[in-house]
């Protein structure tokens, strides 16, 4: 169209139907954006252990919204105390409430809680895994297993999947570039409709490949 002429009608529509086309078909203009988090050690409790934690009917405060839609920090903290008696004050606990309640720790916590070992689960996979004692403000939760080191894992919508060529339960590597330049070779894809695409590592793996200062960071098959 000539500049400072008006559109013709047939233009608007073809527009119009571009746009709405795009919108309906959920297109993308360019590639997903990536975001890469890392996850401080927190816990993620069910309706029963949250009664005997904080009292029954107890409702999960907001602090703050996370990068998933629907999950958030919750204000309310908790004290682990592992194996030898050793302990971990303000531990946080993320929401929603979940079936099971699961404690996610980065190896160094492990260690300095007392645990020789705490195997790397997927979350909601917890039969085996070890326990702890949880102490809140109303009681104390005698957790009989629940406590986890989180695979590394990448949540994306079916798009995201579509663009990577990838499946529910697949595996992908996660290059972050920079001075700690790291390639992680076991990060399972996660697919939701309600996700955005975001790669969870834990506190351990971010401080490994310098995850605060990285460049170029590329998820790949
Ligand atoms: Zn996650």
């Amino acid at each position: 169209m000539a500049t400072g002429a008006l559109p013709s009608r047939s233009q608007v529509e073809t527009i119009v139907r571009q746009v709405v086309t795009a919108r309906l078909a959920g297109t993308r203009t360019g590639p997903p954006v990536l975001a890469v988090h890392a996850s401080a050690r927190h816990m993620h409790v069910s309706r029963e252990d949250l009664d005997r934690l904080f009292g029954p009917g107890y409702e999960l405060t907001v602090d703050r919204p996370l990068h998933q839609p629907g999950n958030f920090a919750a204000k309310e903290t908790v004290t682990l105390i592992g194996p030898r008696s050793r302990l971990i004050s303000n531990l946080r606990i993320l929401g929603p409430l979940r079936s099971r309640s699961q404690i996610e720790l980065a190896f160094t916590d492990a260690v300095s809680l007392g645990y020789d070992d705490v195997p790397i689960r997927l979350s909601g996979n917890l039969d085996g895994t070890p326990g702890a004692l949880v102490m809140g403000p109303h009681g104390v939760l005698e957790l009989g297993e629940g406590v986890i080191r989180a695979a590394m894992h990448a949540h994306m919508s079916p798009a995201d999947a579509a663009h990577y060529g990838v499946r529910q339960g697949d595996l992908m590597k996660l290059r972050v570039g920079g001075d700690a330049a790291t390639t992680f070779e076991r990060v399972h894809v996660r697919i939701d409709p309600s996700s955005r695409l975001d790669v969870h590592m834990d506190t351990d793996e971010a401080n490994a490949c310098g995850l605060a200062h990285a460049r170029q960071i590329e998820l790949f098959k």
